[in-house]
């Protein structure tokens, strides 16, 4: 492929952090804009029926996904307010039965922000620490349970590091001893084989544009056991949990985007490991001092984080020339303190700044994947040597 083509558009390896839309989304979205407009709530004219008609399709695509019913899913703007809605629900419902809940120290912002917010207003919380390569530990979970706790809160798989965690275990656990089990799912649906059926999870977040689909639309599972109290108020849409006038077409889209990835999982997560993986090896075989954050085995195919030592990072990372990745760089996240995740899998500071977190997704290509093996191992090599001569 010539170079020239390939280097005028910039390269995305980001796809933890959103997605492109899928074509095939985009066309079954469109009509929904302008000829089938209708609010899913208008019950005496075709506008509304037609809209209904969309929603309910997009809710049976998206349950299909994750094996549940249709009924058991509630459409929301995205998984921030899923994990909102699951956890502040279930706070407010259980008031009289306990105010404890058990999550982990890597769980997403919103779960961990949410946490933080609700000891403030007195409840209890426990994070469960990690292993090094970025494991929930069951057996830690059992030990935190008190007769106080009403969720345990763990998530399928992380976004900076892609660990995927033993939900099966804990969803046991949660079910011996009667306990409700959450899960932010953003990352892992669509990418793993997730049944929440079968895992005894009573709870599931799920986003739409973390998986191709539009941004701005998710999805909350609630299955038979689990009750929630509201915490917005209006319209009674979604069984009173979630009102407000439905997104149309983004739930289609939505669904559509959770058929597709259903459709391809088997075959689209093979590639995207093998891609991974040449990217893995073409970095790590050519340079020396550079390691793997995360599990090597419970890791999500498109996944690749690593530190790089010996350069600064933040160089490193603005030096890197037709890439888009992240980093958790202190500089450019715009915060004082490096990644927690990677803090509380135990890397160091020098190390946690200088760390990229590459993904790989359903529009990677090989060459793009060359590309950046090129281009990381050239320029870690011109920063290292800039950081000997200061250091050394
Ligand atoms: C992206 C993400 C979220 C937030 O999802 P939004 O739909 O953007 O609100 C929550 N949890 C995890 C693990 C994520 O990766």
């Amino acid at each position: 492929m010539n170079k020239r083509k390939l280097i005028s558009k910039i390269i995305y390896l980001d796809y933890h952090s959103t997605t492109p839309v899928d074509p095939e989304v985009m066309k079954v979205m469109l009509p929904y804009f302008t000829q089938d407009f209708g609010n899913p709530g208008s019950s005496a004219h075709p506008y509304g029926w037609r809209a209904k008609e969309a929603v309910e399709n997009g809710r049976k695509q998206v349950a299909e996904l994750i094996n549940v019913s249709p009924r058991e899913i509630i459409f929301t703007s995205g998984a921030t307010e899923s994990n909102n809605l699951a956890i502040q629900g279930v706070v407010n419902y259980y008031k009289e039965k306990g105010n404890h809940i058990i999550t982990s120290a890597i769980e997403h912002k919103s779960v961990l922000d949410l946490c933080r917010e609700l000891e403030k207003q007195g409840e209890k919380v426990t994070y469960i620490p990690v292993s090094k390569s970025g494991l929930v530990e069951p057996d830690d979970i059992k030990k935190a349970i008190t007769p106080k706790t009403i969720l345990i809160s763990i998530m399928l798989a992380n976004n900076e590091i892609g660990t995927i965690q033993p939900v099966s275990l804990i969803g046991e656990i949660a079910l011996k001893h009667g306990i409700l089990f959450h899960t932010d799912a953003a990352q892992g649906a669509g990418k793993i084989q997730f049944d929440a059926n079968k895992t005894n999870i009573d709870l599931a977040s799920i986003s739409s544009h973390k998986m191709y689909g539009p941004k701005g639309v998710g999805g909350l599972y609630v299955g038979r056991k689990a009750r929630l109290n509201p915490i917005c108020f209006g319209g009674g849409q979604e069984r009173h949990l979630r009102p407000g006038t439905l997104n149309v077409p983004g739930i289609t889209g939505f669904g559509k985007a959770c058929e597709i990835s259903k459709n391809l999982l088997p075959t689209e997560s093979d590639r995207i490991k093998k891609l991974r993986d040449k990217l893995k090896d073409g970095i790590l075989t050519r340079l020396d001092y550079v390691y793997l954050n995360g599990s090597e085995e419970h890791r999500l195919s498109g996944n690749l984080n690593l530190s790089f030592d010996f350069v600064e990072g933040e160089s490193l990372i603005m030096g890197l020339q037709g890439i888009a990745v992240s980093s958790a760089s202190a500089c450019l996240s715009g915060e004082r303190n490096p990644s927690y995740v990677l803090k509380n899998i135990g890397v160091s500071d020098t190390l946690a700044h200088a760390s990229i977190r590459f993904c790989v997704g359903r529009f990677t290509t090989e060459e793009e994947i060359d590309y950046t093996i090129e281009e990381v191992v050239r320029k870690v090599a011109y920063f290292r040597n800039i950081y000997k001569s200061v250091h050394l």
